[in-house]
């Protein structure tokens, strides 16, 4: 009923909680009324929330957090995209294969009263070729007569088949533990990464000034310096209470340990570089608003992107520019910063103070925009829309159409769309950049992937 949805909705919108980069995600697939959604449901807790018996109704809301003997974990729905909202053609394959993407685990429910079909043989396929981990529920075993049917899906050769009745309860709790331990190990235990200040790595070639944006920023503020338990590589984080809130600087040992000029220093900060940045969530890159823009700082600011992190621009030492010298700058940013023209600026001065308390709006700017999900219908709105107006190029006298689309994640947001075509590069990034336009995203990376079907 609506009102459910509403309720799943507002928890959903809550930030932190639903942290899909760490909490382990699982998807649930299988062929239409095979009682995916009812399965949903009890693995919610809610038992009429989602079930639709009228044909047609979609819902944009697929992901709901919830958690099994302690340990939360994203549960995706797939039960309402079978439906053919925009025109879009919509198979069973489809869906499942969007939907193994998006996991770290895969239920794949059968409908045991029914047995294997060819469909469901088609999805196993899919699901080796994805080498993710998979649990069968075996649904609608609703008592212990019906078992050997379960047993009959063993030929499916996905391993034990968990009997399962999704209606009445029975074997889900069973089901749900071998779900957690399927769950990759890498996933369990991250969640206190999630919720807690946010953590900004603060990057830039020797002498752009690191060490003095770190120790202004901290100025009179109380530092905690919090040295990492167990690790090799010495990361020192620094909390800083900036705008009333506290920031993890991460890896600030690195800032703090002089590295002159000597042979190797470009080495050493390039791993350095890399180490922050799988530890923190968003990058403020400093460049040196004096002097020329180098290689290495676009270096730098490529990694960042690759690594997928949120990205601000800190132009420092602007106390030293004049008008002549911010002229030339615009068009540097102009030339050498063209693929991050999203990025938000700010023209600061470590030495000074200048303009350092703008950090935070840009910094909570770029994390909103990391954060973002995009629902499915309307993301799927939107292509419809810049697809009819601007139609692919016809190649080799066809028409590549754009089937459906999904934001598979956030942190940053992934797009993948789904095509009857290759689609060209060009037009990859006229459909990025009308992302951009109509869902903003500013100071976030977008990926958007394409996966081609006959
Ligand atoms: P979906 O299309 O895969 O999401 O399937 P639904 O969850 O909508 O279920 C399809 C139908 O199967 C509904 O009428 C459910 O009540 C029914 N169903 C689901 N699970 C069970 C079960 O464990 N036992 C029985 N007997 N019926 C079930
Ligand atoms: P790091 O190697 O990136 O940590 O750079 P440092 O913070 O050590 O700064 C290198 C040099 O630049 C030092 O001499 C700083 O005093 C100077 N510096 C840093 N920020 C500014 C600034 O905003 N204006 C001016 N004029 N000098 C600065």
């Amino acid at each position: 009923s609506d009102d459910d949805l509403a309720v799943l909705d507002a928890e959903a919108g809550e930030h932190g909680s639903e942290d899909d980069r760490v909490l382990p995600v699982v998807a649930i697939i299988g062929r239409p009324n095979v009682g995916k959604s009812t399965l949903v449901n009890r693995v919610l807790g809610r038992r009429e929330a989602v079930v639709q018996d009228v044909p047609g109704v979609t819902r944009d809301r697929v992901r709901y957090t919830t958690e099994w003997a302690g340990t939360p974990f994203v549960v995706v729905d797939t039960g309402g995209w079978e439906v053919d909202v925009h025109g879009l053609d919509a198979r069973v394959a489809e869906q499942a294969e969007i939907a193994i993407e998006l996991a770290d685990v895969v239920v794949f429910v059968v409908d045991a009263s029914v047995g294997a079909t060819g469909t469901d043989e088609a999805v196993v396929k899919l699901i080796r070729r994805s080498g993710k981990p998979v649990v069968l529920a075996a649904n609608k075993v609703d008592d212990e007569r019906t078992e050997a049917d379960a047993a009959a899906l063993w030929s499916l050769g996905l391993g034990e088949p968990h009997p399962v009745s999704a209606l009445h309860g029975r074997g889900s709790g069973d089901l749900l533990d071998a779900v957690l331990k399927a769950v990759p190990e890498q996933l369990v235990g991250e969640q206190e990464a999630s919720g807690g200040p946010r953590r900004v790595a603060l990057l830039g070639r020797p002498n752009v000034g690191k060490s003095s944006l770190l120790n202004k920023l901290v100025g009179s503020e109380r530092v905690v310096v919090d040295p990492t338990a167990g690790t090799t590589r010495d990361p020192v984080d620094e909390l800083v209470e900036l705008g009333g809130r506290p920031w993890r600087f991460v890896d600030t040992a690195g800032i703090r340990r002089r590295v002159h000029q000597t042979s190797g220093a470009d080495y050493y900060a390039s791993l350095r570089t890399q180490a922050a940045l799988e530890r923190a969530e968003v990058a403020v890159v400093l460049l040196e608003a004096s002097e020329r823009l180098t290689e290495q700082d676009t270096r730098i600011i490529t990694t960042v992107v690759e690594s997928g992190r949120a990205l601000v621009l800190a132009f420092n030492k602007w106390d030293l520019t004049d008008e002549e010298r911010r002229h030339f700058l615009e068009r540097e940013i102009e030339q050498d910063l063209a693929q991050v023209a999203w990025a938000p600026r700010v023209n600061i001065s470590a030495r000074t103070g200048r303009h350092v308390d703008r950090l935070v709006p840009a910094l909570d700017v770029a994390l909103d925009s990391w954060d973002t999900r995009v629902p499915t219908g309307r993301l799927n709105q939107f292509l419809s829309e810049v697809v009819a107006a601007h139609p692919h190029p016809l190649r080799g006298g066809k028409q590549p159409r754009i089937l459906f689309g999904t934001q598979a994640s956030t942190r940053p947001p992934r797009f993948v769309l789904f095509a009857s075509g290759f689609l060209e590069a060009q037009y990859r990034r006229f459909l990025e950049r009308r992302l951009r336009e109509q869902f903003g995203f500013e100071g976030s990376p977008v990926e958007v992937s394409v996966r081609v079907r006959e």
